[in-house]
C-alpha cells in the first residue's frame, strides 16, 4: 500500500514528504490509520544522525495514536475501529528471557524498533509515525484508555513509558524524593508521574523561565543548576534522580545530591560521552543506571496508570509542514512540552 510520510534523506538535509509502501497486514498483524505522533529528542538525534546509527531514508516518529482499520484473520486482541498506541519498537524474538519476561525492549537478540530497523524480512527500513498508516503485530499494540484526549496520549508511548518505567523499576513511593533533571518532553512527563505516585518533585534545570510551568505540573520545587552553589546545597538530598538531558551535562554534581545508596536513572541520550568521576559513586555508595524505554506489559500498565489518574502529555499540534520548525524550537526548549503532529495531514 502507497503510505505518505515525511523523511530525512541524510543527516543534513530537512524532512520533506515521502512516499513508501506498507505490506498488508499478515495475519497477527494490524493495519493502522495514525492520527496523531509525538516528536521525540530522539527523533531529531536520528534523523541528524548524531548518534551514529541511522538508517536512510529515515520516517522518525514512536509515539503513535491511531484507529485499527483492518485486523489480520489471527489477531484477535483489538476490532476494527478502535483506538490503539504504537511506541518505539514492533517486533523481538518472543523467546529469549527478556522476551519471555515482558522485557521486549532488552530482546537478547535485538528488538525491531518502530523507525531505523531493518523490517523481519531485512529488506527494508522499518518507518515510523510521521505518516498516516503503519502495520503493527498486535503484541505490539496498545489499548488506548478511554476518557484521555487522543492528541495528547501519543507522547505516553515514550516520553511516558520511558520515565515510569525506571521510576517504577526503582520502587517510587510516596514521600520518595526525586529530581527530575530536564525539563522537555521526558522531563514533564517524568515530574507528572513521580507526583501521581506520591514522591516529593524537584525539577533540576538550566531555564530560569520554567519555574512557573514546574510547579503546576506537579513539582514541589524548581532549582537553577547553573546558580553559583545551587547543587551544593542539595548535597545527599534525593533517594532518585530522573536525567533526561539530551546534550552533554555535568552528571558529578548531581551524583552528590543523591542520598547514599541512592540511584541515578540515565534516560537522557546525549551524544557526547558524559565525564564520570569516581568519588560520587564511591562515597555514598551510589549507583547509576540506565533504562531503555518499557516492556509491552508495563507500556500497558503505564497507559492504565494515566487513565485512571487523567494523566497525558501538555502538547501543541503541528501539521506536517512545520515539522522541521518543531525541530529547531525543541532544540532551543521552545515547546510546552511536546510537539504532536496531526497525521491526518500527510
Ligand atoms: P527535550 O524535550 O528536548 O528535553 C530535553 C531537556 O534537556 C530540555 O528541555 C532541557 O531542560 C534539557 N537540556 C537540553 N540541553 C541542555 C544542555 N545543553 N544542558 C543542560 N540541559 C539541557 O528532549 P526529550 O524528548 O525529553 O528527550 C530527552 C533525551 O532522552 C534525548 O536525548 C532523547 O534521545 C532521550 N530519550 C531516551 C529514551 C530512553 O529510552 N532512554 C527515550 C526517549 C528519549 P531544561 O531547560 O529544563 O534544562
Ligand atoms: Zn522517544
Ligand atoms: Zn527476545
Amino acid at each position: 500500500m502507497k503510505t505518505r510520510g515525511y523523511a530525512a534523506q541524510s543527516a543534513n538535509t530537512p524532512l520533506a514528504p515521502f512516499e513508501f509502501e506498507r505490506r498488508a497486514p499478515s495475519d497477527r498483524e494490524v493495519l493502522i490509520q495514525i492520527e496523531f505522533c509525538g516528536i521525540c529528542h530522539t527523533d531529531i538525534h536520528s534523523a541528524r544522525n548524531e548518534w551514529g546509527m541511522t538508517v536512510f531514508p529515515c520516517v522518525p516518529g514512536h509515539e503513535i495514536i491511531g484507529r485499527v482499520l483492518k485486523t489480520g484473520k489471527d489477531a484477535k486482541r483489538f476490532r476494527e475501529g478502535q483506538r490503539v498506541g504504537v511506541g518505539c519498537f514492533v517486533n523481538s524474538c518472543r523467546t529469549c528471557g527478556s522476551c519471555t519476561g515482558g522485557h521486549e525492549n532488552y530482546c537478547e537478540k535485538g528488538f525491531t524498533m518502530t523507525y531505523g530497523s531493518m523490517d523481519t524480512a531485512g529488506r527494508t527500513p522499518t518507518f515510523g509515525g510521521y505518516s498516516h498508516q503503519i502495520v503493527v503485530d498486535e503484541h505490539f499494540v496498545l489499548n488506548i484508555p478511554d476518557g484521555l484526549d487522543p492528541a495528547a496520549s501519543a507522547p505516553l508511548l515514550c516520553a511516558g513509558i520511558t520515565t515510569y518505567s525506571p521510576l517504577r523499576q526503582v520502587g517510587l513511593n510516596k514521600g520518595s524524593r526525586v529530581a527530575v533533571m530536564g525539563l522537555g518532553g521526558l522531563g514533564h512527563m517524568g515530574v507528572k508521574l513521580a507526583a501521581s505516585f506520591g514522591a516529593e518533585v524537584t525539577v533540576l534545570s538550566h531555564s530560569p523561565r520554567k519555574e512557573a510551568d514546574a510547579k503546576r505540573l506537579g513539582a514541589h520545587e524548581f532549582v537553577l543548576t547553573h546558580t553559583e552553589g545551587a547543587l551544593q546545597k542539595l548535597a545527599n538530598r534525593y533517594d532518585v534522580i530522573l536525567d533526561t538531558i539530551s546534550a552533554k551535562h555535568d552528571i558529578n554534581g548531581p551524583l552528590n545530591c543523591l542520598r547514599p545508596q541512592g540511584t541515578l536513572i540515565l534516560v537522557g541520550a546525549a551524544p557526547e560521552t558524559l565525564d564520570l568521576s569516581a568519588f560520587p559513586l564511591i562515597f555514598g555508595n551510589r549507583t547509576i543506571m540506565g533504562s531503555l524505554v518499557g516492556g509491552i506489559p508495563d507500556t500497558q500498565e503505564m497507559l492504565d496508570h494515566c487513565g485512571r489518574h487523567g494523566i497525558t502529555s501538555d502538547i501543541e499540534m503541528i501539521l506536517p509542514d512545520q515539522i522541521n520548525l518543531a525541530y529547531e524550537r525543541t532544540l532551543k526548549g521552545d515547546v510546552k512540552y511536546r510537539f504532536v503532529i496531526d497525521c491526518a495531514k500527510f
